[in-house]
């Protein structure tokens, strides 16, 4: 079965060199993508199409390896990309990082043969609880085609995300709401075109330590409680079709 993704989200790190009072993922932690959960979750899928891939953490560029890791698998692969998205927190450079977005760039731009649609963007977060990104760092980054300039502004508080860091300190206006975590069946439909079948998903998030999640957006403990699965123990055809007892990874 062919898997073919609207999003996909990847969380490169769980390691982070901010404490914003908002975050939504609660205190870091010491986990890394590694190269067995890239493989294991490269091999064990054939994964058809990505329509937008985007990266996370934690800081992303606290662990750049990973990106070109896994980009360099999506290129081995022949994976199609439409186009990908992630912010940084600006405090950090890492050439690996802007080493792989380079190659996805210009990947995704071979293989849609066209040279006037931008493939991708990278963008600082910067408001009123983000500190001010390193000078130095917005330079390198500057050079970059697919750098979206600076957008310092004030996060209101109805879009702070009531998990984490955000719901200790009583930071945000909404209540938590878990059925985005729960409602798998609502995320991912079977098809069939032209002989083949694919497992169609509309947003999954795989974190650093492998779990498979239906949402991005809650802390890191919500995510873990909730996972359908890990990639090293199973393929998404195995988590999407087996019952929810056996889905269930915590
Ligand atoms: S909001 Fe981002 S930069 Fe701030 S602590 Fe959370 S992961 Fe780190």
């Amino acid at each position: 079965m062919k898997v073919y993704y609207h999003r996909l989200q990847v969380e490169l790190t769980r390691r982070c060199n901010q404490s914003c009072a908002h975050c939504c993922r609660g205190d870091a932690q010491d986990i890394d993508l590694t190269k067995e959960i890239i493989d294991a979750f490269i091999e064990k899928n054939d994964i058809y199409y990505i329509s937008t891939l985007l990266f996370s953490g934690g800081e992303p560029t606290l662990n750049g390896e990973m990106l070109e890791y896994f980009v360099d698998k999506i290129i081995e692969k022949d994976i199609d990309v439409y186009s990908f998205m992630f912010g940084i927190n600006g405090l950090s450079y890492s050439q690996a990082l802007v080493d792989g977005l380079n190659k996805l760039r210009d990947y995704i731009i071979l293989k849609s043969d066209s040279k006037r649609y931008c493939p991708g963007i990278l963008m600082i977060s910067q408001d009123q609880f983000h500190k001010d990104a390193d000078p130095q760092v917005v330079e390198k980054l500057s050079q970059l085609s697919y750098f979206s300039p600076i957008d310092k502004h004030i996060m209101k508080e109805e879009n702070i995300l009531p998990y984490g860091r955000a719901l200790e300190n009583g930071l945000s206006r909404q209540d938590p709401d878990l059925s985005e975590l729960i409602d798998y069946e609502k995320k991912y439909k079977i098809k069939e075109y032209e002989g083949d079948t694919y497992l169609v998903i509309d947003y999954q998030y795989i974190a650093a330590n492998g779990n498979v999640i239906n949402g991005g957006c809650q802390s890191y403990d919500l995510m873990d409680q909730y996972a359908l699965g890990n990639v090293k123990k199973q393929s998404m055809e195995e988590i999407y079709l087996k019952g929810p007892q056996k889905r269930r990874c915590i």
